[in-house]
């Protein structure tokens, strides 16, 4: 049996790096000169409001421009780009498309850009249940998806299958952080029903405790590129430092579509894993017994409870989560919290002996309301819930959070990368 090729790259240009991974895999083998491609990036989130550094969190833009000029001149002219960002912080799909320049592709290579949010849907059946899915993404001929090099605190990492979620409605994206099921074995089934034709990482960074803005990225400069996209995320995981019968979701699309995720049974072409790979890790220390984050015990504060949030809080609920915990920090004065717990998701339940207890987002509030533990619910409305009313509520409680000491602290992360060779937002921002 031929053995999937993985073609490994190491990024100097970036045109040349492309085409030569490209090369290497025989990428473009199975295209037409009349195909409608999608090309699908990972543009999950931008922030309008605050720093953003979108080092290891989004796909760069070199990577995508550099694609279409490869495409166009091989002849491939019926190209779309398409995503469905998080919506959050102002960061609507069309508008990280402006910031990031893409509308330069479609003037100069008339790309189709095409917000997903915006698309029509169509209900296909994933075995078992119903994904809601762009049907741009279902219509295309083929698609070339564009993931970043990043771990991701639910699902260990964030490779080809998972960037897929991005081609799903909404609610079917919250439907994949279900309260009985798990979500890595969920959003895979996407990957099976959509014409998926080639997968390129761009590990121009890599991110490690992402997903998202709060992680630490780190200059890689490694492209990998497969026309199996099991078998490009068996090498994206091996590059972060995972072997992929530790990545869940990995492990069950190959179950579920009979590929292998041992690396012998791939052929690697170009550059070896062992030269580029380096251990990331995909999440922020807790305490033993799961009570607050480790820095948070660090730093002497008591009187909360705050567990670490599982994969039935979806994405932007989780992006949400980040933000709660500096707001936390920076109510903490040196005296100890008057017993609050705060709770999150679809399976978290409130715990007897806590003076108050915040259900943080409309399921929290669900699963736990007349909940008989509870003293004093705070309940954050929401659906992903409101950080202001959050800090509105906890003051009314006497807890005292301030919004500028969460600002502080992305100017920190933003202004860490800025004397840091390599850190170019020329890569992203055209
Ligand atoms: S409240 Fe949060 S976890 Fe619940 S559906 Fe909304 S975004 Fe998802």
């Amino acid at each position: 049996m031929t053995k999937p090729v993985v073609s490994i790259v190491k990024h100097n240009d970036t045109y040349n790096s492309i085409k030569e991974a490209l090369e290497l895999c025989d990428g473009l083998q199975g295209f037409s000169k009349q195909d409608k491609i999608l090309i699908k990036p990972n543009l999950v989130s931008w922030d309008f409001e605050l720093p953003f550094p979108p080092y290891g969190v989004l796909t760069t833009s070199a990577v995508i421009f550099a694609l279409v000029q490869i495409l166009h001149e091989a002849g491939f002219n019926d190209l779309t780009i398409g995503e469905a960002s998080l919506g959050s912080f102002g960061s609507t799909t069309e508008r990280i498309f402006q910031v990031l320049g893409y509308e330069k592709l479609r003037e100069k290579y008339g790309v189709n850009l095409i917000d997903f949010n915006k698309d029509e849907f169509e209900d296909v059946d994933v075995g078992g249940f119903n994904f809601s899915i762009a049907r741009t993404a279902l219509e295309v001929d083929k698609i070339i998806n564009i993931p970043v090099l990043k771990t991701h605190n639910q699902c260990k990492v964030s490779l080809g299958i998972k960037n897929l979620k991005g081609c799903l409605h909404r609610k079917s994206k919250k439907f994949c952080h279900a309260r009985d099921e798990n979500l890595e074995h969920m959003f895979p089934r996407i990957a099976e029903v959509l014409p998926m034709e080639l997968t390129i990482i761009d590990g121009i960074f890599a991110l490690e405790k992402g997903p998202g803005h709060s992680g630490k990225a780190f200059r890689k400069d490694i492209l990998a590129a497969s026309r199996d996209i099991l078998a490009c995320d068996v090498v994206g995981a091996a590059l972060l430092g995972y072997d992929a019968g530790e990545v869940e979701h990995i492990k069950y699309f190959a179950a579920r579509n009979g590929g292998s995720i041992e690396l012998p049974e791939l052929e690697t072409r170009g550059e070896a894993i062992a030269d580029h790979a380096d251990f990331l890790d995909y999440t922020w220390k807790w305490t033993e017994d799961n009570t607050m984050p480790a820095g948070f015990q660090k730093r002497g504060i008591k009187g909360l409870a705050l567990r670490k949030y599982d994969d039935s809080l979806c994405t932007a609920c989780a992006a949400a989560f980040n933000p709660v915990l500096l707001l936390f920090m920076s109510a903490f004065k040196g005296e100890p919290f008057p017993g609050v717990e705060f709770v999150s998701g679809k399976r978290q339940d409130a715990s007897p002996g806590f003076e108050k207890t915040v259900l943080f987002g409309k399921c929290a509030y669900h699963r736990n309301k007349g909940n008989p533990n509870i003293n004093k619910p705070i309940f954050i409305k929401g659906c992903p819930p409101d950080l202001k009313e959050f800090q509105k509520l906890l003051k009314e409680e006497g807890i005292h959070c301030d919004y500028e000491e969460y600002v502080k602290y992305r100017h920190y992360i933003f202004d860490r990368y800025l004397s840091k060779e390599g850190f170019d937002m020329e890569l992203y921002v055209r």
